[in-house]
């Protein structure tokens, strides 16, 4: 048996007396920006640390990391926000797929370089697989982003349904703020691309540098949800969006490394939590989502290295009867993921641990290429001449710099 309970570990520094006025630019190391001040290592004979600090281990040209930033629900429990699963490859590329709601929370104390974080994989348009969408493309752009985001994603049984829709819809909504940034922030990161695709083709949708990530259709209330595989040296990651079990998953996971799905609540435990009648409880857990017993027996077809089940709250008064629910039609390898669960995958060792973070964390530097990056003028006509004029005057302290 192969069971992980994973335990969130949380590091809290009490940070006295900060003194530094430089700004923390990153460091490079191989050509990768990294956290102020921090050395990744490497890990050899895969001897990990039972805990994965961020920033500290070097990925190996042949290894792939998947952390779970958000396992939970659209209704949020503070132990788990919505879906996201981030993979980074030992290539330095990053994948997000999905980017539910609170996830970007989770995001944040990886102390990452937002730079990286360029590509959004979505499954479908529910909050709790998109709705921090707008927060990573402003909050990366601060943060380090100096190219556009970009969002691929399915369409729907009408345009206005689909994903190009709905990312264009966030620029309009988000005109005020990404208008006011200009000329602070580097022009082409405030850029928000959508990349519609068929969601009922089995298609591959994103090939370049050797990583393949083909999309397939799930079945989920309605058209427009997918599942996706990534493919790149030999490794293979499936993330399931929500979903019923459905013939094309069975069909692409098929002997995949690590096989990410939803595994729900039980009928009975959705009508315990939420109050839910029991008609209205089984229609959602096991009409338009997948119960445990249901992940059990797709995983038993499917034979992955690694299964991993995410998408209800990992608590204890129902993650042991999931469990149970699970090995009652399952006995493979098996992660019960919770926030900030993270797997380390290489041809001949999968490890699975918890990322310890720190509270109070910084996140990563903007960098040197943030810096230079081309800007467009400054947003200092934005405002009414009798708006402007209501400021108090000698109430802000002066620069201390030149400001030309
Ligand atoms: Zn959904
Ligand atoms: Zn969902």
């Amino acid at each position: 048996m192969n069971f992980t309970k994973p335990r969130v570990l949380f590091l809290l520094m009490i940070s006295i007396g900060f003194c530094t006025t430089a700004s923390a630019k990153p460091d490079k190391v191989d050509g990768m920006n990294v956290p102020f001040g921090r050395i990744p290592q490497e890990i050899v004979n895969n001897h990990y640390p039972r805990s994965y600090f961020p920033g500290t281990e070097k990925l190996g040209a042949e290894e792939m990391r998947i952390t779970a930033l958000g396992t939970g629900m659209p209704n949020q429990s503070p132990s788990n926000v919505a879906a996201c699963f981030l993979v980074e490859l030992g290539n330095g590329e990053a994948f997000l797929f999905d980017l539910g709601t609170g996830s970007t929370d989770r995001l944040a104390p990886l102390e990452g370089d937002f730079s990286r974080l360029n590509k959004v994989f979505v499954s479908h348009l529910h909050t709790d697989h998109v709705g921090d969408l707008s927060a990573l493309w402003v909050g990366g752009w601060i943060q380090g982003r100096y190219e556009p985001l970009h969002v691929y994603g399915p369409s729907g049984s009408a345009p206005e349904l689909g994903t190009k829709h709905h990312v264009d819809h966030i620029r309009e909504a988000w005109a005020w703020d990404v208008t006011s940034r200009a000329g602070t922030l580097p022009n082409a990161g405030g850029e928000l691309v959508a990349h519609e695709f068929d969601f009922s083709k089995t298609q591959v949708v994103y090939s370049e540098n050797g990583v393949e990530i083909t999309s397939f259709p799930a079945i989920h209330i309605r058209d427009g949800s997918v599942s996706y595989r990534l493919n790149w040296k030999g490794l293979s990651f499936v993330f399931g969006g929500d979903s019923v079990p459905n013939k094309w998953f069975e069909k692409e996971a098929k002997g995949a490394d690590v096989v990410v799905h939803e595994s729900f609540f039980t009928p009975e435990q959705w009508m315990e939590i939420a109050g839910f009648p029991y008609k209205e409880a089984y229609w959602v857990t096991s009409k338009i989502h997948t119960p445990p017993e249901a992940f059990g027996k797709l995983m038993s077809m499917v034979e992955p290295r690694m299964a991993v089940a995410y998408h209800y709250w990992n608590h204890r008064d129902v993650e042991f009867d999931i469990y149970e629910r699970i090995r009652s039609t399952y006995d493979g390898p098996l992660t019960l993921a919770d926030d900030l669960t993270v797997i380390n995958l290489t041809k001949d060792n999968i490890e699975v641990r918890e990322v310890v973070i720190n509270h109070d964390s910084w996140p990563q530097g903007t960098s040197r290429e943030w810096d230079t990056a081309p800007r467009g003028e400054p947003a200092t006509s934005l405002m009414s001449k009798w708006l402007e004029d209501g400021k108090l005057e000698g109430v802000v302290p002066p620069p201390k710099q030149p400001m030309e």
